[in-house]
């Protein structure tokens, strides 16, 4: 009997009934069959040696691929943490070993307490597994019999899994030197250990089996793993750069904005960072109205009826903020919701009067405030807040006219990346869903107008599959920052549903009415996290016309006070953010302070250039200076603080 494979080529090849993944590569050739770690038979990761018994759809993961890599750090934790856990603490109990972004943790319970200080043990002995190159051995089983092997292990935390899972069978176990270890897992695993690259365990802290505070405190243990020494090496270079760039700990030292309990997730903005929101605000306000967007603004405070018309209620309300209007005060009792976006608010604002095919497309911005609740662990400094502000946008128009206006967005969006310092980003095209309103002819048109647009424009993309929104085809646009740091901020999702739920119409040349397409689109995604994402691209020192504190101009002896309050001023006139420093200090102290606090420019007045009408400039991270006349200094200044266009 044999068995027909098929490719992903989607060339095939006839195999023994009963042959693994193991057997394709090797028929394949002798280099795929070494570097081979699992299979994806339909779908489906399984072991490179599970054996085939019926006609499907294979590939091969290899080690060097990005699915290698995580089976390779899913290994590593299950098989070798874990078990070198168990070796030097022999009292404790293994709960889960996930992997995460770039590596892996363990949750162990135990009795001695992990420091940080035990890594480099730990470790050692993950090694010296490693080495033994132990053999690893599969077995499915039943629920009952796996228990069974659980309880013997003195392993409770894998007794609650295996109860709490409604399969009766089918549970694999991967044992260890015989059974001298074991571990419950979906897989697949490396068929060996030899596939291990280079690894480091980074650090322990504490977490709640499941999450819940109730259940008792398990010991976290976390690491990365990488194919080479030298991947491994680039990863923590990066994590360390990150740690000095953090938005947090720069957003302390040059006081932009501050959290505190009685508002989590909401940012407080010092006058330094307001200054820089406020300034890349007017930058996209000036791009908006260039590529004839229409600002509005709408309520934050809304009925739930507009929420459940537009299927939010329904849908989002767990992440929705519900406001109630106190009974005592008001003679009618409404249930409100702070918006979560703005899109049922923008629909409103087009149903109101009768538009033509000839008025679309109408295009919205408004910067609007929204509000999600997001879970308190989830949260990360201006990164991942619960109140924000969106660069959004919706432009309704005929299904026609989609294409060009992908082409427009792009454009306008690439033109805002690159002035503001990302050059680089990924276009990212989802495509319909398995679950999704609309028929396929619509579908077809929709995907195809934002795909000729990308191509049109002669731009490198990657199509994601059946990733879409139920309601439409969407792109997303990730750029790349100065440490190699990936953040998906644009978007660009067309909406067949909406329109039609919220009755908004456009007369067509036929003189019979439509539902017009609505694309929610935002170039930033949200000012707050863009910020945090500005901050940390740029280590604080931020371009000149986005510096929340551009020029401090500061004396060397009292005696010049009046002359350098007289730069300033006519500097402020030219609407630069300048301030003096009349303290009474050394220069160097001055020209320090204010270095730390990333202020790009500084003006050092003395004696000479008072009495000769100049100022001496020394820029942030230069120790040169240059002395001009006031008039060319600021005119200078001026030229520099325009945006290049
Ligand atoms: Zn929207």
């Amino acid at each position: 009997m044999t068995m027909k494979i098929t490719l992903p080529d989607n060339s095939s090849r006839e195999l023994p009934d009963g042959s693994c993944g193991f057997d394709l590569a090797k028929s394949i050739g002798p280099g795929l069959a070494k570097s081979a770690v699992a299979v994806t038979i339909d779908g489906e990761q399984r072991d490179l040696y599970d054996a085939i018994h019926q006609d499907s759809s294979v590939s091969i993961i290899t080690i060097e691929s990005e699915e290698g890599l995580e089976i390779m750090r899913h290994t590593l934790t299950a098989q070798v943490l874990a078990r070198a856990v168990k070796n030097l603490y022999p009292t404790s109990k293994l709960a889960i070993g996930p992997t995460i972004e770039d590596g892996f943790y363990y949750d162990v319970e135990s009795e001695t307490a992990i420091s940080a200080d035990d890594l480099e043990k730990i470790e050692a002995e993950m090694k010296k597994i490693i080495k033994n190159k132990s053999s690893i051995t599969k077995k499915l089983v039943t629920k009952s019999e796996a228990l069974k092997v659980f309880k013997s292990k003195k392993e409770p935390y894998k007794e609650i899994i295996i109860n709490e899972s409604d399969q009766e069978d089918n549970f694999q176990l991967y044992f260890q030197d015989n059974e001298e270890f074991v571990d419950l897992c979906r897989g697949p695993h490396l068929p060996s250990l030899d596939f291990i690259g280079a690894f480091k365990l980074t650090k322990v802290s504490g977490a709640y089996w499941k999450g819940d505070s109730k259940n008792a405190m398990l010991t976290r243990i976390y690491g990365t793993a990488w194919n080479n020494d030298k991947d491994l090496e680039k990863y923590l270079t990066k994590i360390e750069e990150a740690l000095k760039r953090d938005h947090r700990k720069l957003g302390k030292e040059m006081d932009l904005f501050h959290f505190q309990d009685e508002a989590p997730g909401m940012v407080f903005w010092h006058p330094y960072g307001w200054n820089i929101y406020k300034t890349l605000q007017n930058y996209i306000r000036s791009k908006l109205d260039k590529n004839d967007y229409q600002e509005i603004n709408t309520p934050q405070v809304v009925d739930r009826k507009l929420w459940e018309a537009s299927g939010h209620w329904d849908k989002y309300r767990e992440n929705m903020f519900i406001t109630e209007i106190d009974e005592e005060h008001a003679n009618e009792k409404r249930v409100n919701a702070l918006k979560p976006m703005n899109c049922p608010c923008h629909v409103q604002v087009y149903n109101q009067g009768i538009t033509s095919y000839k008025d679309l497309p109408i295009r919205y911005a408004e910067f609007g405030s929204c509000h999600r609740y997001e879970a308190s662990g989830t949260m990360h400094g201006l990164m991942r807040v619960r109140g924000f502000t969106q660069d959004d946008g919706h432009i309704f128009c005929m299904p026609e006219q989609i294409e060009s206006e992908t082409a427009s967005f792009i454009s306008l969006l690439s033109e805002i990346y690159s002035d503001l310092g990302f050059n680089k980003f990924d276009i990212k095209l989802s495509t319909r869903p398995e679950v999704r309103i609309g028929s396929d002819e619509v579908w077809d048109k929709a995907e195809l107008a934002l795909e000729n647009a990308i191509k049109k424009l002669d731009l490198p993309y990657k199509i994601d599959e059946g990733d879409g929104a139920f309601y439409g085809p969407k792109l997303d646009f990730v750029l790349t920052d100065a440490i190699g740091r990936e953040w998906q901020c644009g978007t660009f999702q067309a909406d067949f549903n909406l329109p039609d739920r919220l009755d908004a119409e456009y007369v067509g040349e036929d003189g019979n009415k439509h539902h017009p397409v609505m694309i929610h689109r935002a170039i930033l995604g949200s000012f707050e996290r863009f910020i945090g994402i500005l901050i940390e691209n740029y280590s604080g020192k931020l371009p000149f016309w986005l510096a929340p504190q551009q020029v401090v101009v500061a004396s060397i002896v009292s005696e010049v006070n009046d002359y350098a309050i007289e730069v300033k001023e006519l500097l402020k006139d030219c609407g630069i953010r300048a301030e003096t420093d009349l303290r009474n200090e050394k220069i160097s102290y001055k020209v320090r302070d204010h270095s730390s606090k990333k202020v790009p420019m500084i003006l050092a007045i003395g004696k000479n250039e008072k009495s000769d009408k100049t100022v001496s400039i020394r820029r942030i991270g230069s120790t040169d200076t240059e002395v001009l006349d006031l008039k060319t200094a600021v005119k200078l200044i001026n030229s520099e603080n325009e945006i290049l266009d």
